[in-house]
């Protein structure tokens, strides 16, 4: 069912080339699909496939930063996890009285925070990271990324794709990954393999794509795809249009519909660029938000990836119809699509989580980046300095991603009762130094602290990073065939 054959991939590349604008049309499904995956058996020391009953963990000693509705933060803190629920945020020595037996992870000198939400991404592409960059956007699809896609995906490469990804999301402190691209229903069982959470939707776009030729069969598989994972502990399916320009009104509705059929999230690129603006003005006599508007979309199950290009009574619409926003920084300064503004919409109302993006528009999935990013161009493109400040960037990672994602009983926070997703970072590094966590703890981790200052894992109660290594994933041979990937891909250059 999932098997893609090789004349599939170049009917898509021909229906892709037949006119300029579905050439446009498949750059954006190109520059839209950058993330990567995970990986299958568990490697490395013995690790529980699922979380033992009374299971009780402890990570303890370090800055605890809650991101709960009172902003504690707890110095000398500790979280207690039983099997896959937080039971206890409090001062170390409390919670270590109450659980004298439990296995302790050590986090002195650094922090315990809520693990970090990327909103949106398109894992597998990963796989063409870097393959050319700094191109005009027709330019690098049809020379490089068609002729790549053609040559290369289908289920295995968007499975290794996958596992990579997900081996630098995880190493990365992201526990929470949103994702659109193909083959979804592997995207989706990588992530359950190596442990992650995930928000997963198949992209739905008006002509055929690498697994499924037809609106009919995109569907169809969307519906199979929901009904495995629904009710799934970490994967949440979803629907996802790819955006109000590569589908037609008609068929807007109809995911729409699918998604409150089903009752699952509905996720869609939206506002990203002018050329969008434009070309749905053009065809609708509406701009992007107010078409969606229209046709009855705009809801509380809608994330909306970009949104760059709102009006000002859009961003009140979309405050009072509870669309979730996915704001990505570097992708958006990358391909000159302009800056989203993130602070009306804040100040709106709106609940604004932050992506990466895929790898072929960022090209990282790094999000302590965007986190760092986001808290400047805010403040460079409105002259003011206070706009966005350091704890609000670091919550549009955690409990504002969550309230985006409609996961904030969830997820997000560290707080009693909520799933046990947390991350431990350490505060050693020569450019964290000599600030001291418990000082002033946002702007430690948002201006001065990388990725690779993460260094333990919880996803579901289950340590998935120790000692900054993925237990998860086999690093080595996801490298290995990665690298068969690019010079297979370098080859079809040549
Ligand atoms: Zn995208």
């Amino acid at each position: 069912m999932w098997h893609r054959e090789r004349s599939t991939i170049l009917a898509a590349r021909r229906g892709a080339t037949e006119s300029s604008h579905r050439r446009r049309i498949w750059l954006l499904v190109v520059a839209g699909a950058l993330v990567l995956a995970c990986q299958g058996a568990p490697v490395g020391e013995p690790e529980r496939a699922a979380v033992a009953p009374g299971q009780v963990l402890l990570v303890t000693g370090g800055t605890v930063v809650t991101f709960d509705p009172r902003g504690t933060v707890i110095a000398e803190g500790a979280v207690a996890v039983v099997e896959d629920r937080i039971a206890a945020v409090g001062p170390a020595p409390e919670i270590q009285a109450s659980y004298p037996a439990a296995e302790r992870i050590d986090a002195r000198g650094g922090l315990i925070l809520p693990g970090l939400i990327n909103a949106h991404t398109h894992a597998p592409m990963v796989l063409f990271r870097g393959l050319v960059d700094d191109l005009e956007l027709m330019e690098w699809l049809e020379e490089y990324i068609f002729p790549a896609e053609a040559e290369h995906v289908d289920e295995e490469f968007v499975r290794w794709g996958t596992r990579l990804a997900c081996l630098e999301m995880l190493r990365g402190g992201i526990t929470t990954f949103v994702d659109m691209y193909y083959f979804d229903d592997t995207i989706a069982e990588e992530a359950e393999r190596c442990g992650m959470r995930a928000v997963v939707g198949e992209t739905l776009i008006d002509f055929p794509a690498p697994d499924n030729k037809t609106w009919e069969e995109a569907i169809a598989y969307t519906r199979r795809f929901v009904e495995r994972w629904r009710g799934h502990p970490r994967i949440t399916p979803a629907v996802a249009p790819h955006s109000a320009y590569t589908v037609s009104a008609e068929h807007l509705v109809e995911a729409h519909r699918l998604a409150v059929e089903l009752e699952v999230p509905l996720l869609i690129h939206l506002a990203e660029d002018r050329a969008e603006i434009e070309r749905v003005l053009e065809r609708t006599g509406r701009t992007s938000i107010d078409y969606l508007e229209e046709l009855g979309i705009l809801d509380d199950r809608l994330l909306a990836a970009h949104v760059v290009w709102p009006t000002a009574s859009e961003i009140e619409l979309l405050a009072a119809r509870g669309v979730g926003v996915a704001h990505c920084p570097q992708s958006n300064m990358k391909v000159a699509a302009g800056v989203a503004p993130v602070p009306a919409m804040i100040e709106a109302g709106v609940a604004v989580g932050i992506g990466t993006d895929g790898a072929g528009s960022n090209n990282d999935l790094n999000l302590w980046e965007e986190v760092d990013t986001a808290a400047k161009l805010h403040k460079v493109t409105s002259g003011d300095p206070t706009v966005l400040d350091a704890r609000q960037a670091l919550a549009m990672a955690t409990i504002e991603g969550a309230r985006a994602l409609g996961l904030e009983e969830q997820i997000g926070s560290l707080e009693v009762g909520k799933r046990a997703d947390l991350i431990v970072v350490a505060a050693d590094g020569f450019h964290q130094q000599p600030q001291r966590p418990e000082e002033n703890p946002y702007s430690l981790l948002v201006y001065s602290t990388k990725a690779s200052d993460v260094e333990t894992v919880v996803i579901d109660g289950r340590v998935v990073v120790r000692d900054r290594r993925v237990l998860t994933l086999d690093e080595a041979e996801i490298l290995a065939r990665a690298a068969d990937y690019r010079r297979a891909l370098t080859m079809h250059e040549h």
